[in-house]
């Protein structure tokens, strides 16, 4: 038994047999033919059969219309002209696997340039020649592995298109050797509801078929476990499930101290799922997802038809929006300056707005109308703000242009320091832990290679919340959690006792955290939030927190 250390992605727990993703194949050498070419194309042959025959068996397994897609694939593989091609290839002297390289890239040429439908099969004809250049080498097909029974995937990072082809009945848990708490696999993870643990070192030491626990509140992968262990691990995955089925009631504490649990959403189509995981309103409204594709800033008509649609989903219910945050990883064509060389530091979120001070106006002028004809409590923050200059410019704005409530996002570090200043003139702060992270950490959020910087437990990250929260307290204004912290159950409650007012997260989060709160008293959970700020390192932050719960 040993454990590797990782940085767990919220509450779960799950045993089972690895299955590792493997990497891209990087494309064939042009090194000559070596060896006469009637054994390069009996390996040819037996490739293009053993690709064949395992499409053909995938495709029986999976049924339905995946059937008809991998049949299809199982057909490419044999395709008698594609087979010609890459023969004429081997005996005018190219290396087989190069050959099907050229060959189905040629091929796939041509059906892009038809279009339609058979423009769109010239990915599987790519897929296809992996798969056959994966086994002329003998290495496992790129992709995400297929399995009849569940399995814990391990791989370095999933790209967007891999995680769309997750069958979540039988990835029991992701497990990556890249990536920080704010990688795209983690929010994916937490957006699914998928237990994950991301950064792990040795996780390219795991091998198919390994028994492994993926324990994402320890943050640990212990492998070859102990029939005791797993059945502790089982023991748990049942008392989560009945945890995650209790019935939905506001957030509250032990000792029925509110923390009204709210949503982070991107669009006012996904509202109606949040309200019905129990979502008390809305902490974060990303405004930016709904224009990442438009060349011009938005009309003025065309914002306030998405914001009465998001209004309308929460009567009564506090609504936060944040105007437009570009920049960064979000660039806006019409609002982002181009060759920025550190863009993260760059003229992104209100400092973009304030150049372009025509776009705020539109924005909060289409949310004041839209306000004024829906029922919701309707609040509006800023993003990327560094002091109480700019937020007095924003507030002011905001005020003139008909918003009642008025505050800002503290993501730059400058702002925590300052946060009495900034309570002066905000209504409310929201924090966003994972730009807060970032810029107290110096750590690129979206680079693997720092990802053990982004960790909001970092107990320098703690103090500045810390700051915040007190200043908050002592002029009884909200201060809100809108970044991936607030989903973290354990750290939501720490949270609480730095001084956090309400808690915003993705909606797959919510019942996990909602479970964790009622464990814990106010004083509780200020005991833990005093012993993690003490800690010297986020994950001793973490020990010392679970530890008060323990004593
Ligand atoms: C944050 O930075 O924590 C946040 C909530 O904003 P975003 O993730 O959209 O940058
Ligand atoms: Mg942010």
């Amino acid at each position: 038994m040993s454990e590797l250390p990782g940085i767990g992605v919220g509450r779960g727990v799950a045993s089972g047999p690895v299955l590792r993703m493997a990497d891209p194949l990087g494309e064939p050498a042009t090194t000559p033919l070596d060896g006469p070419a009637d054994s390069a194309k009996t390996a040819v042959h037996d490739a293009l059969a053993a690709v064949a025959d395992d499409l053909t068996k995938r495709g029986a397994l999976a049924g339905g219309d995946a059937q008809a897609v991998l049949e299809a694939q199982a057909l490419m593989a044999q395709d008698p002209t594609l087979i010609d091609d890459v023969h004429a290839r081997i005996d005018g002297g190219t290396n087989p696997e190069r050959a099907v390289h050229e060959a189905f890239a040629a091929f796939q040429e041509i059906l892009a340039g038809m279009g339609g439908y058979m423009g769109e099969r010239a990915a599987d004809l790519g897929d296809v020649a992996q798969r056959i250049i994966a086994k002329l080498r003998g290495v496992p097909a790129p992709g995400v592995p297929e399995s009849a029974t569940p399995f814990i995937l391990v791989a370095r990072d999933l790209a967007p298109a891999d995680t769309a082809l997750l069958d979540l009945e039988k990835v029991l848990a992701l497990v990556t050797s890249d990536g920080g708490p704010t990688s795209h696999t983690a929010i994916l993870a937490r957006a699914k509801g998928i237990t994950a643990i991301v950064g792990v070192d040795g996780a390219a030491d795991l091998a198919d078929g390994d028994e492994v626990i993926v324990d994402a509140v320890a943050g640990t992968v212990t492998t070859d476990p102990s029939a005791s262990q797993v059945d502790e691990a089982k023991a748990r995955v049942a008392e989560r499930a009945a945890a995650l089925s209790a019935p939905v009631t506001p957030g509250a504490l032990a000792d029925g101290t509110a923390v009204p649990l709210l949503a982070n959403l991107g669009s006012p189509a996904d509202a109606a799922g949040a309200v019905e995981l129990g979502a008390e309103g809305v902490g974060l409204f990303r405004t930016e997802f709904l224009f990442l594709d438009s060349p011009s800033a938005p009309t003025v008509e065309s914002q306030k038809a998405s914001y009465v649609a998001l209004l309308q989903a929460f009567p009564g219910k506090k609504v936060v929006v944040r105007a437009l945050d570009a920049g960064a990883d979000k660039p806006l064509p019409f609002l982002t300056d181009k060759g920025e060389e550190n863009p993260a530091l760059g003229r992104r979120g209100l400092r973009a707005l304030r150049h372009h001070e025509e776009i705020l106006r539109d924005q909060l002028t289409a949310l004041a109308e839209a306000d004024a004809e829906t029922e919701a409590d309707l609040w509006v923050m800023a993003p990327m703000v560094a002091d109480a200059e700019e937020t007095a410019y924003f507030v002011g704005l905001a005020r003139e242009l008909g918003i009642r409530t008025a505050g800002v996002m503290a993501e730059i570090p400058s702002l925590a320091l300052l946060a009495d200043q900034v309570f002066a003139e905000a209504d409310f702060v929201s924090i966003g832990t994972n730009d807060l992270t970032q810029y107290t950490l110096a750590a690129d959020r979206l680079l693997g290679t720092v990802g053990s910087y982004q960790d909001p437990w970092h107990p320098a990250v703690l103090r500045l919340i810390a700051q915040l929260g007190s200043a908050g307290a002592s002029v009884s204004k909200g201060v809100g959690i809108c970044g991936e912290a607030a989903a973290d159950p354990l750290l939501a409650v720490v949270l609480v006792g730095l001084g956090a007012t309400t808690l915003s997260m993705t909606p797959a989060a919510l019942a996990d955290v909602r479970a964790e709160l009622g464990k814990y008293t106010i004083d509780q959970a200020r005991e833990m939030a005093t012993a993690a700020l003490a800690a010297t390192t986020a994950r001793s932050a973490k020990a010392a927190a679970a530890a008060v719960h323990v004593a």
